[in-house]
């Protein structure tokens, strides 16, 4: 179990790690994937610690709300918003969660197949 102490994504939104940041709020934080998967793919995360999005969701707080709007903004920000992207976010490493801190996937800028592998 990563600690928040351990966290990458903390330390990215701490400002510890580098990341290229594109979108930034008083409590999200947006940077690209270091391995991109799409022209376009953004990593949106609250600057708070939650390990997955039933976590965040379970806050109730209007933070999911604001990494939502926030992940629409960095589409709207990278022109993908008209021809369509995806937000992806893996939960449980099932599903391929390998960073555990809820982080939504903007995906776009190419076609994009249904379903996912
Ligand atoms: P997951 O598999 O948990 O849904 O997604 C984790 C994502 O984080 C992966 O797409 C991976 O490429 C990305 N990632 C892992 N380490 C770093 C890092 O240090 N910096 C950035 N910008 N992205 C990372
Ligand atoms: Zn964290």
């Amino acid at each position: 179990m990563v600690t928040e102490a351990e966290c990458l994504f903390c330390k990215i939104a701490a400002g510890e790690i580098p990341a290229k940041i594109v979108h930034e709020t008083e409590r999200t934080v947006a940077f690209r994937d270091v391995n991109p998967q799409a022209p376009t793919h953004v990593l949106v995360i609250p600057k708070g610690h939650y390990p997955n999005a039933a976590a965040l969701a379970a806050a109730d707080d209007g933070l999911a709300d604001e990494v939502f709007k926030a992940a629409h903004a960095v589409a709207e920000q990278e022109g993908i918003a008209e021809s369509g992207y995806r937000l992806v976010f893996n939960t449980g490493p099932g599903a391929g969660q390998t960073v555990f801190h809820v982080h939504g996937h903007v995906l776009g800028g190419r076609g994009l197949t249904w379903p996912p592998g």
